[in-house]
């Protein structure tokens, strides 16, 4: 079969990876995909030059070759109604359609229908004007609060408040100067949680559930969680945060609800449910849920899974979840390092010539996935912030790590860095 990848980061380039796997796929298509997709072992992976929001194009080529199942990895793909598209013309696709999107695209959608299925959430309030939140803030106990923009700005939305005053400036950034554009329209102010946060991903047809095994990501910039939020600065599977008794409740009082109320509210959910959570002394709080992999999350998940990724995804978006085998995982953890420009996540440059690539790949056990690459006259260069997810497998989460970074000191370009400490939180006592 054929099938199309729809994105270019390391996300992406992890699953046409695992899809090239398959012997059932006998082509994967990237649209647009990066120097890592175009220079892929296998040859059944090749890079279509389409942006990943270009949905008439997209679906033009998808008719013409023909393929048989589409992946979209980027939320803005799914936003822009690929998913819809597709499926108007009999296309099939795994994603959640434009409606379903809402969960990640708006947080006042999101916390609704946490609070309707009675899954545990931050206590929270929504509001559209300045005189009520302030009133509201005024009115209640001078605690470290969050408020958020309602719509999507690449997390920078969020902001973490110690007291009133923070959050009554936080308002007046979100609703009076407008910091947010359209995105602060409406705004939630929530109570500020303590403790630590893991993702657990699972796949879900609208009727049934397969959970992937828990992940951690690392959204500060530098070691020890300090600066500014990015895209993911690393990540680790499984973490010892999540054990098998808390991973039951996550199913039970976290996943299955949510998509028994998106159903019953005729948002029936296909794709990927990505719950961000923290885990408080109280127990387990959602703190967000994602439409689709997260990255650089989908990297050590890719790397640990064994059995065929195309299975579940075809079965799911076909509404046949419960029919597909089950998904088989590496018992051995795997640590992504992400590998970024001088700059990021600020301005930086592009076209440094990146070197080490072969050494690194010669690192047992490691696979470097790529992000912002693309070719140039032969040669791989940087074309992004993110740069490259250095992921390895280990016997043990240290040695994962260990792995990941010797391969990392294989590869130079000017002005690379990452952070050193991605994983540590696991190996914390
Ligand atoms: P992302 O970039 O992951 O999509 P987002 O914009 O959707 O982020 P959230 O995940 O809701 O935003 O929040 C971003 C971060 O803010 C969280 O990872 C967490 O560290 C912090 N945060 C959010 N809500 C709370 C809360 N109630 N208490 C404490 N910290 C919080």
């Amino acid at each position: 079969m054929k099938v199309l990848v729809v994105g270019g980061g390391g996300r992406e380039h992890a699953l046409a990876w695992k899809l090239g796997q398959s012997k059932r796929v006998d082509q994967v298509f990237v649209a647009p995909g990066n120097a890592g997709t175009a220079e892929e072992d296998s040859a059944a992976i090749e890079n279509v030059e389409i942006g990943d929001t270009n949905i008439p194009q997209l679906l033009a080529f998808a008719k013409k070759n023909p393929i048989d199942l589409t992946v979209v990895g980027p939320e803005a793909s799914l936003a822009a109604g690929i998913v819809d598209a597709f499926t108007a013309e009999g296309l099939r696709i795994f994603g959640p359609n434009k409606q379903a999107t809402e969960l990640e695209a708006s947080k006042v959608f999101c916390k609704n229908l946490l609070r309707h299925a009675d899954v545990p959430t931050a206590d929270f309030r929504t509001f559209r004007d300045l005189e009520s939140a302030r009133l509201f803030l005024d009115e209640r106990e001078d605690t470290p609060m969050v408020v958020k923009a309602d719509g999507l700005a690449a997390g920078k939305g969020v902001i973490v408040c110690s007291n009133r005053a923070e959050a009554i400036e936080a308002v007046e950034r979100i609703i009076l100067t407008e910091e947010f554009g359209a995105a602060g329209q409406q705004l939630v102010i929530e109570d500020r949680l303590v403790g630590q946060e893991a993702s657990v991903l699972a796949i879900t047809d609208g009727h049934t559930i397969l959970t992937m095994p828990a992940a951690q990501d690392h959204k500060p910039a530098y070691d020890g969680d300090r600066g500014p939020n990015t895209g993911g600065m690393g990540a680790y599977s499984p973490t010892p945060l999540v054990t098998d008794e808390l991973m039951r409740s996550v199913e039970e009082k976290v996943l299955v609800p949510t998509v028994h109320q998106l159903k019953r509210m005729r948002k029936p959910f296909k794709g990927i449910l990505y719950a961000g959570l923290m885990i408080t002394k109280q127990g387990l709080k959602v703190l967000e849920y994602n439409v689709r992999f997260g990255d650089p999350e989908c990297q050590p998940l890719m790397m640990r899974l064994q059995s065929d990724l195309v299975d579940v995804l075809e079965a799911a978006a076909d509404g046949r979840l419960d029919e597909a085998p089950d998904m088989i995982w590496d018992p051995r953890p795997a640590v992504c390092v992400v590998m970024a420009s001088e700059g990021y996540p600020g301005d930086y440059t592009r076209g440094h010539a990146i070197r080490g690539l072969t050494e690194a790949a010669a690192v047992p056990d490691a696979k470097v996935f790529h992000a912002g690459t693309k070719m140039v006259d032969g040669q791989v260069v940087t074309n992004g912030g993110r740069v490259l997810g250095v992921t390895a497998l280990g016997s043990s989460i240290s040695s994962a790590k260990l792995q990941a970074y010797t391969a990392v000191k294989c590869i130079r370009w000017n002005g690379a860095w990452c952070r050193k400490d991605i994983s540590d939180k696991a190996l914390a006592p």
